[in-house]
């Protein structure tokens, strides 16, 4: 049954202040860690939203994209070109592309240290470190190494990291933790990755 104008307006009263409430208690500011995990689709874009927000503002933003062949996107042809932002695309495919894993852990360790230099540059307001969690997982990347250099970031700098099965000391590091769910995938019905959506 639907609410009487009188009791929407009611709930809605009460729902304002717990909102306000809530919004009142927010006062503080600092450079965020934010994971974006899970089997769904949205976590890359999830993260080049808030590339675009940052950029927005007049912000500067530093983009690592591990895991990745050398492959055209959408996101890189766009914001790759922006003013302000930086681009990194790193890693030649890994393990299912070259099968040997000795190229990939020094691929991995290579592109860590660029991931390193944005971790201390106070100029870029945001990072973003696109499909990091692999190369934790397949144990590329040292995680206690990564999570230091994280830790020891500017205060205001925001983090991004995304990527399936982010490991738990991530997780505890983390400010905000998304677990985007897979429910449906258009791929798995025949679709191929289409420009603008998947990639
Ligand atoms: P997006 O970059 O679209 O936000 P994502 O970062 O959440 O996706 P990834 O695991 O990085 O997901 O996969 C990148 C590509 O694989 C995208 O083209 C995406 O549409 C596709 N993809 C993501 N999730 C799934 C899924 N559950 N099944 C099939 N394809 C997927
Ligand atoms: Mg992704």
């Amino acid at each position: 049954m639907t609410d009487s104008r009188a009791q929407h307006q009611k709930r809605m009263v009460r729902k304002k202040a717990v909102v306000d409430a809530a919004i009142a208690h927010a006062t503080q500011d600092k450079g965020l860690l934010l994971v974006l995990t899970g089997n769904g689709k949205g976590k890359s874009s999830s993260a080049f939203g808030m590339v675009a927000r940052t950029l927005g503002y007049g912000y500067k933003a530093g983009v690592a994209q591990f895991l990745k062949s050398r492959r055209d996107t959408g996101e890189e042809r766009f914001l790759g070109d922006q003013p302000g932002v930086q681009w990194h695309v790193l890693g030649d495919g890994f393990t299912w592309d070259t099968q040997n894993r000795e190229a990939d852990v020094s691929s991995a360790q290579r592109g860590w240290v660029v991931a390193q230099q944005m971790l201390r540059d106070a100029s870029l307001h945001l990072v973003v470190l696109d499909e990091l969690t692999y190369l934790l997982n397949y144990g590329y990347l040292d995680a206690q190494q990564v999570c230091a250099d994280l830790a020891s970031r500017p205060g205001n700098q925001h983090v991004v990291i995304t990527g399936r099965a982010a490991p738990q000391c991530l997780l505890d590091m983390a400010d905000t933790v998304s677990e985007i769910q897979d429910i449906k995938h258009a791929f798995r019905a025949g679709m191929r990755a289409q420009p603008g959506i998947d990639l």
